[in-house]
């Protein structure tokens, strides 16, 4: 089985809301869909968002990035195409410079190609027994106090149980936010996804301010590059603290966990350029008992469904889910593999 044709198309899904996190506002998911064709008419698809902000991948540069590498996977198997786009001592220049994002739509829509060959589901060739019931966070995005608790609460009366709080460098907002939607929701459990808004010192001034409030984990409290600082402040909380932003590869995983700057890592395909690079960092948190989220950007229905087939192969070392994507979308997507109920995610029967 070769790869006879890859092409690529940009796809728009509209959000019921806009997305506000500290880096970014967003009214449409926009992503780049790639469609890998084999020789036989199998077809494998990739997705990969535009999210500048965060891998530096724009729409532009995942075209190009996929336009570079056609002309060295086209006519190879889907496995040696699998080898070449990961193999770290590449001769091939395209494939030296190809993005994060652009190197994980590629690398899904490889392992689609594969699972089918071998007559799997993809959660079954991931290592999963069977498909298992999964529970999502729901994003709250980024806004005045008053309308983040209004969104809390629409969240909680859908079914929603896990919020995932964005908040951002105004500290004294930060406090009150966190205050109102943990006294409003007893019953909720909450995540804090600063988005590096924070300095050291902004930190300290949260955590001390709610002591005694129940919270799962901070996200990623200050910038991506301090290191020392995340560590500081993992030293500092009994909260959990997740690196996200400060996580890209498997020896940016290794290195906070060696230093114990963080307690968890969230792992996102469009980081870490796909499928085959998250197995890496889960094999390595597994061996060191280490959780992780599995999260993503605000992703099209084929990135979620094969992340989420990741999750159900690796369920005792994925402790949070973030994939609330589709949770997003103004309308419901065919293409989804899952099924969305109030938090709850299972595989379409
Ligand atoms: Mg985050």
């Amino acid at each position: 089985m070769k790869i006879v044709n890859i092409q690529t198309e940009i796809k728009q899904i509209p959000l019921k809301t806009p997305f506000i996190t500290a880096l970014r506002r967003v009214e449409n998911v926009e992503f780049v869909r790639v469609t890998l064709t084999c020789d036989n008419g199998d077809k494998g698809i990739g997705e990969a968002p535009a999210t500048k902000a965060i891998t530096g991948e724009g729409i532009e540069e995942i075209l190009d990035s996929i336009e570079s590498v056609k002309s060295v996977l086209n006519f190879l198997s889907p496995s040696s195409s699998l080898e070449i786009l990961h193999d770290k001592d590449t001769k091939h220049s395209a494939i030296q410079k190809i993005g994060s994002s652009a190197k994980a739509a590629l690398d899904m829509a490889l392992h689609m190609l594969i699972a089918h060959s071998q007559n799997l589901l993809m959660l079954e060739y991931l290592g999963a027994n069977e498909p298992l019931t999964l529970q999502t966070d729901i994003t709250i995005s980024l806004n005045d106090a008053s309308s983040m608790l209004e969104d809390a609460k629409k969240a909680v009366e859908s079914g929603m149980n896990i919020l995932k709080i964005k908040l951002g460098s105004d500290i004294a907002h930060a406090i009150e936010v966190t205050q109102t939607i943990a006294e409003t929701f007893p019953h909720a459990k909450l995540i804090i996804d600063a988005n590096q808004a924070w300095q050291v010192e902004d930190a300290f001034r949260y955590i001390d301010a709610l002591r005694g409030v129940k919270i799962e984990l901070i996200e990623q409290p200050v910038i991506a590059k301090d290191v020392q600082g995340l560590k500081c402040i993992t030293e500092y909380c009994d909260i959990p603290i997740l690196a996200d932003e400060a996580v890209f590869s498997l020896d940016d995983a290794k290195k906070v966990i060696q230093s114990k700057s963080a307690d968890m890592i969230n792992i996102k395909l469009m980081k870490c350029g796909g499928v085959t690079k998250a197995i890496e960092i889960l094999e390595y948190c597994r061996a060191n008992h280490v959780k992780c989220m599995l999260g993503s950007m605000l992703e099209g229905p084929y990135s979620i469904n094969i992340a989420l087939h990741l999750a159900m192969a690796y369920s005792d070392v994925i402790k949070y889910i973030d994939l609330d994507s589709p949770l997003l979308y103004k309308e419901p997507s065919d293409e989804l593999e899952f099924t969305f109920d109030g938090c709850e995610i299972s595989l379409k029967a």
